[in-house]
């Protein structure tokens, strides 16, 4: 599949009612091609006094009566469905979109598209299937559960898979009934806009859905802090995760979800299938260029394999091809923008300073746009910020262990709990292991993979609540219990 190559972009407005609008102060804001650091084209940027209107655009979808709320939900289910056609109809174009906003390899970017599919599909099925219980109380009574939504919704996403944060925001929103306000991250709003188009021509009544690009400070506290918005639903790092719990408990204790960040072990015990091990850990760490909330960041190696492992983890990060993301002979883009470029070159240097062996990389690659090379360190150690802090970026940092208590042990050792994985042939070593790790995702010889179906979400400062599956459907829900009084023969 050809991307192409200079995709026009059609939409830089705030989509709020079905309608691509300037923001009531005319404010815009650049965004970047990461590739060249030139400017694609100016956003309308939305502040508080948007998000009012765009929430009141929400409330008003929402209202008792209106067409949104008296929809049957299998008629919500095909929309949704209709949404899913349409992204798939245009995944190049919008693939094509994201690689030039983010500047992730094209086929990375097909791989979110698919991704962003898939979730669709899955919530459109969903939609009509979300029962409450009947519960067998004391008394004459008859007790049932409705699991209804909550209202108008704010989301908050981040910039490393654009795309697919959107539609894993929307999509359960939608499947129960709720309203949208969305706001996009700054660095990338193009895919969100278009999408925004689509949900339009799938016949969505307006108001469902509203996406509002913008900053943090300014549109995203605005959202978490308002008082009409009854969950917030945030991806992005702890830092902010905690000002937006925050704010919501300030202002009128929405319920709040968040996604964050991690800094996930993979274990790699001495019987573990190496060649498997090498691949999937390269990849674990080395995809979408280290942006992954996911990523392998902390490799533990078993001593006994150790050298082997080093060495040829290295040989595989200097076979890197890094360059142009629409280039399909390349597996590797630029970051996201100059700060994320930045931070990573300053952890890298913290790396060096404190005594990790710095195996290849470790700087910037070329002069233009926001390349680092695919950077390797070895014997790194658990005082090290590398080892402690989340680098989102092509770092690989290798641990030597001796025992299983011994890395479980360190691998718990974070603040983080979002992921983990291990490779081992031993039934007994995987269970112990998998068990004992705090963390929301587990792999066991394999890393990154997952679904529609599987539900995602971090344990410790990783985040609250969960994203896909059922329980990601439950967190757009709330539950009333009716008791309703009935005769005793009705027993
Ligand atoms: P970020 O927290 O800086 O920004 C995320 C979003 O929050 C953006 O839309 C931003 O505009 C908004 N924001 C910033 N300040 C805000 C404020 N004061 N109030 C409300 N909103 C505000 O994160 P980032 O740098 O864009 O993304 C990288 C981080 O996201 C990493 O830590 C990564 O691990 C995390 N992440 C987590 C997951 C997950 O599912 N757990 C997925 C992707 C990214």
């Amino acid at each position: 599949m050809e991307p192409i190559k200079n995709p026009d972009v059609k939409y830089t407005k705030l989509f709020i009612n079905n309608e691509f609008v300037d923001a009531v102060n005319g404010k815009t804001f650049p965004t970047l091609n990461p590739v060249n650091e030139e400017k694609i084209v100016d956003i309308q940027a939305a502040d508080k006094d948007d998000i009012d209107v765009a929430v009141a655009a929400a409330k008003e979808a929402f209202k008792r009566g209106s067409v949104w709320r008296t929809m049957d939900a299998s008629a919500r289910g095909e929309l949704i469905y209709k949404l899913a056609e349409l992204v798939k109809r245009d995944i190049v174009y919008l693939a094509s979109l994201e690689t030039l906003d983010n500047g992730k390899p094209f086929m990375f970017a097909m791989g979110d598209m698919q991704a962003s599919i898939n979730v669709l599909k899955y919530h459109a099925g969903i939609a009509d299937k979300i029962n409450g219980k009947t519960i067998p109380v004391d008394g004459d009574n008859f007790c049932y559960t409705r699991r209804e939504p909550f209202g108008v919704c704010g989301c908050i996403i981040p910039w490393n898979f654009p795309a697919m944060m959107f539609v894993y925001k929307i999509a359960p929103a939608l499947a129960t009934g709720n309203t949208i306000v969305i706001k996009p991250a700054e660095q990338t709003p193009l895919s969100a806009l278009y999408l925004a188009a689509l949900i339009k021509e799938a016949g969505f009544p307006p108001g469902v859905v509203n996406v509002v690009p913008g900053f943090g400070p300014t549109a995203g506290a605005a959202i978490s802090s308002h008082p009409e918005i009854r969950k917030i639903a945030f991806t992005g790092s702890t830092m902010v995760g905690k000002k937006v719990m925050e704010a919501a408990a300030q202002s009128n204790l929405k319920k709040v979800t968040l996604e964050l960040g991690g800094k996930s072990p993979l274990i790699i015990m001495p019987d573990a299938n190496v060649d498997e091990a090498l691949a999937v850990s390269h990849m674990g760490v080395f995809y979408n260029m280290g942006q992954v909330c996911i990523a392998s960041s902390r490799l533990f190696v078993h001593e006994d394999i150790y050298d082997d492992f080093v060495r040829k983890s290295v040989e595989l990060a200097k076979k890197k091809c890094v360059g142009d993301p629409f280039d399909l002979k390349m597996q590797a883009g630029p970051q996201v923008n100059e700060i994320q470029m930045k931070k990573i070159l300053e952890l890298i240097e913290s790396g060096k300073q404190q005594g990790a062996r710095l195996q290849c990389g470790g700087s910037r690659f070329g002069d233009k746009g926001y390349f680092v090379q695919p950077t390797v360190f070895s014997d790194v150690k658990e005082d090290m910020r590398i080892y402690k802090e989340e680098i989102f970026g092509p770092v690989q940092s290798i641990i030597k262990f001796k025992t299983t208590e011994e890395v479980i042990e360190m691998a718990n050792n974070t603040t983080y709990g979002l992921a983990a994985g291990v490779f081992t042939k031993d039934i007994n070593t995987y269970q112990t292991i998998v068990n004992a790790l705090e963390a929301g995702f587990v792999w066991v010889n394999q890393y990154l993979n997952s679904g529609a179906q599987a539900p995602f979400g971090g344990y410790k400062m990783s985040g609250i609540g969960r994203e896909r599956g059922e329980e990601g459907v439950h967190e757009y829900t709330q539950v009333k219990t009716i008791f309703v009084k009935q005769p005793k023969c009705a027993k």
